[in-house]
């Protein structure tokens, strides 16, 4: 998606360790009106896909999903990094690895919210090694729920967790793919 790779482009920062910062538009300050495109575009690409629910993982996968869950018109769900005594009964859990914090956390969805009459797209701010974006097909999993696919805004294409998905057959559209990245500038892969 053009306007995203702009702003990439404009605005975001490479770090050593292959991370990229985009914390001035996207997942610390938040500029709503380009998030309001990606959501208004991640919700053309899954329009006629049946979706019931936007699920995304807090904090950063918050905003977009809540943009794309509008655009549906579909409630937006996050699953909680944090244990919360406000989740009373069954509860969905599933423990994801953070390469980027070096250690393992669970995340939690409440069972109410998900079931097997929801068809899910599952949303998030990036997709590097994938190993967020597997703890939220085992919610998925565990609710009985159906995945329509994947949202993603910025995929890492030269980590794992994109091809990994498509390999298994798990639809996945992602606004920008970045191939290759440094100091000398951001290649991205050719729609
Ligand atoms: P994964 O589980 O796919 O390895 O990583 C997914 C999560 O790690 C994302 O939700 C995001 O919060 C974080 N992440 C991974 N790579 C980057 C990066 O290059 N920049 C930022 N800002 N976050 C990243």
């Amino acid at each position: 998606m053009e306007l995203l790779e702009r702003r990439i482009r404009q605005d975001g920062t490479v770090l050593p360790g292959n991370i990229l910062k985009v914390d001035s538009f996207l997942n610390h300050q938040l500029d709503t009106a380009l998030l309001d495109a990606l959501g208004a575009e991640l919700a053309r690409r899954y329009a006629g896909a049946g979706v019931t629910k936007v699920l995304t993982v807090e904090a950063s996968g918050i905003a977009v999903a809540c943009f794309a869950a509008r655009h549906l018109g579909v409630p937006a769900l996050f699953a909680k990094k944090a244990k919360s005594h406000n989740l009373n009964g069954a509860v969905l859990v599933a423990r994801v690895h953070s390469y980027t914090y070096g250690r393992d956390y669970e995340i939690t969805v409440a069972a109410r919210f998900l079931g097997p009459d929801d068809r899910v797209l599952i949303v998030d701010d990036f997709l590097a090694n994938g190993q967020a974006a597997q703890g939220l097909l085992a919610i998925c999993r565990q609710a009985g729920a159906a995945v329509a696919g994947f949202g993603i805004c910025i995929e890492k294409g030269f980590q794992p967790g994109g091809g990994a998905l498509r390999a298994a057959g798990v639809r996945v559209e992602s606004l920008a793919i970045i191939d290759r990245m440094d100091e000398n500038g951001i290649v991205f892969r050719k729609a």
